[in-house]
């Protein structure tokens, strides 16, 4: 019998292994696909292209996990993406946002000067956010009796009031409106606003999109806070170091083990049966499964409050994003060529105004798909040559808004085309030889997400710390002894972080520890 059965593959679900295993336990982790990594994952999808088919940066993974897990040793290498975006606005105008925050000011200047200013206040801002916020990423989700705590942790970092109101914005507020009270060019603005949208049925204008930008703010690569970076060899570089860690440490990884279902005898969790018909047994089971697919369809047989279920199928997943992953024999020309240029390293926005962002949601409001959407392209063989034959360059764009339905699959050649032509507005040579479309009916049957959502539910503040995903399952446990939960569907939420892993590990080894003593 295991101590601990994981059940999934993706990034947390290996650090919840990883930190299981340190502490002694006797840990199998169970995947459905034939490959470890969930949504952070690298695919060979033609000869020689190896794409990010999920995520596609870094930034979020905490350090302490990095350090705890060796994971450099591993095999972990991170290229720091400088500059971070690039946006290309046509008429030859363009703004790059490096990670220097003075050779970013230069950039700015050419737009407002006083901008150049408040973009110093921006980074200051956001520096003293990530101070408070951090902390608060490895441990559950502060308990309302906790606040008193965190106030006097703010006391003592001696913020003023106007930092204290601005705080507290971030969680109420809209990510345009937040911009724009910092900066006047649009141009400016919608450079700093782009991740406010990611993931998230909702446009800059929507409250609570604040948030979502502040958590794209709060990781660091290489030292350097609030940046972002290609992982070497694709995504599948942190879940690759991930499992060898655990490997290492005795874990036992089956893949192409789907589980159908989590057995529970009366109150507690008993084991779980695969798709096979095999039963393991385990004294707990740590689902990695987002929220619905754990409650509504691995725990469909066991009798569950009829109140709770109706909660877990009302959580905000429906899925927007969608991915063009493919490869170019030649880099996207942006106006300045096709030789390796800085604007290649970065993400490229195809986002010319907060408008075009507003609209490309309102659009898929109406009709499910935006005209003209986000879109994110990075080359990750910019900088990486072990992702594409020498001469060819794999790419990813990253877009919304699609919504997720059940007849998507229909759209796949339109959204292939609305993307290339966008793209080809900006740099008319963009001409993928192959390309994939994965819309989120996509990412629901390859990552095994339910509603194709990227951060398994929308990071808006009402589903955040202590509601994510809903007060009672928001400390890793269920309503089910022995049962756990351990993906980005709890505290705090999507992006590879590795949190949730770390965070529901602690709280599995705390209660393996009382329910031995007790026994
Ligand atoms: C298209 C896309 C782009 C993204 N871009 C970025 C980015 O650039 N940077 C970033 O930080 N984040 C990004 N994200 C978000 C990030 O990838 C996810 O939040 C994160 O990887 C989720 O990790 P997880 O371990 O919580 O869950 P998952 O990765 O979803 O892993 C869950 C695992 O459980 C398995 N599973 C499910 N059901 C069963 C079952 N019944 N039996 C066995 N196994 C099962 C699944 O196959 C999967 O492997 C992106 C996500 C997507 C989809």
């Amino acid at each position: 019998m295991y101590d601990a059965i994981v059940v999934g593959g993706g990034h947390n679900g290996l650090v919840a292994a990883c930190y299981l295993a340190k502490a002694g336990l006797k840990v199998c982790v169970l995947e459905r696909r034939s490959i470890l990594g969930g949504a952070c994952v690298t695919e060979e999808l033609w000869p020689g292209v190896r794409v990010s088919t999920g995520a596609y940066v870094l930034s979020l993974l905490r350090e302490r996990i990095i350090e705890d897990l060796r994971l450099r040793d591993f095999g972990l290498k991170v290229y720091t993406k400088d500059p971070g975006v690039f946006v290309p606005f046509g008429n030859g105008k363009q703004l790059r946002v490096w990670v220097d925050t003075r050779r970013t000011q230069k950039e700015i200047e050419r737009f407002s000067k006083k901008d150049a200013d408040a973009y110093a206040r921006w980074v200051g801002f956001w520096d003293k956010f990530s101070e408070i916020v951090d902390p608060l990423m490895l441990t559950p989700p502060p308990r309302v009796s906790d606040v008193r705590e965190l106030l006097k942790l703010a006391d003592s970092l001696e913020f003023d009031e106007e930092f204290a109101l601005d705080f507290a914005r971030v969680f109420l507020t809209d990510a345009k409106r937040f911009v724009e009270e910092y900066f006047e060019a649009e141009e400016v603005r919608v450079a700093m606003v782009g991740d406010g949208v990611v993931g998230t049925f909702a446009g800059p204008s929507t409250p609570g999109t604040a948030y979502v930008l502040a958590h794209h703010v709060v990781g660091s690569v290489n030292g350097v806070k609030g940046a972002w970076g290609y992982v070497e060899g694709g995504m599948g570089g942190v879940t690759a170091a991930l499992a060898r860690c655990a490997t290492s440490l005795g874990v036992e990884i089956y893949t192409s083990s789907p589980v159908d279902e989590v057995l529970v005898r009366g109150e507690s969790v008993v084991g779980v049966r695969l798709w096979d018909g095999r039963t393991i047994e385990a004294k707990c089971v740590i689902s990695n499964a987002d929220p619905k697919t754990t409650f509504l369809r691995l725990l469909r047989n066991t009798d569950i409050n009829q109140e709770l279920l109706r909660r877990v199928s009302s959580l905000k997943t429906t899925g927007v994003s969608f991915k063009v992953v493919g490869y170019l024999s030649e880099l996207p020309d942006y106006g300045m060529g096709v030789k390796l240029g800085s604007e290649h390293i970065a993400s490229e926005y195809i986002m010319p105004s907060m408008d075009y962002v507003e609209r490309a949601y309102r659009d898929a409001l109406s009709t499910g798909f935006s005209k003209d959407p986000w879109l994110s392209v990075n080359i990750q063989s910019s900088v990486d040559p072990t992702v594409a034959p020498r001469g060819y360059y794999s790419f990813s764009v990253f877009g919304q808004y699609l919504v997720y339905s059940d007849k998507l699959d229909d759209l796949k050649p339109e959204v292939g085309r609305v993307v290339v032509d966008k793209v080809g507005e900006y740099a008319p040579n963009f001409k993928p030889i192959k390309y994939e479309v994965l819309t989120p009916l996509d990412i629901e049957r390859r990552f095994g997400i339910s509603g194709g959502n990227i951060f398994h539910l929308d990071m808006t503040p009402d589903q955040l710390y202590v509601f994510r995903p809903l007060p009672e399952l928001s400390r890793y446990h269920t309503t089910i002894k022995g049962l756990f939960m351990c993906g980005s569907g709890t505290h705090p939420g999507g992006g590879v972080t590795g949190a949730p892993g770390y965070n529901a590990a602690q709280e599995v080894i705390k209660w393996l520890k009382q329910t031995t003593h007790g026994e």
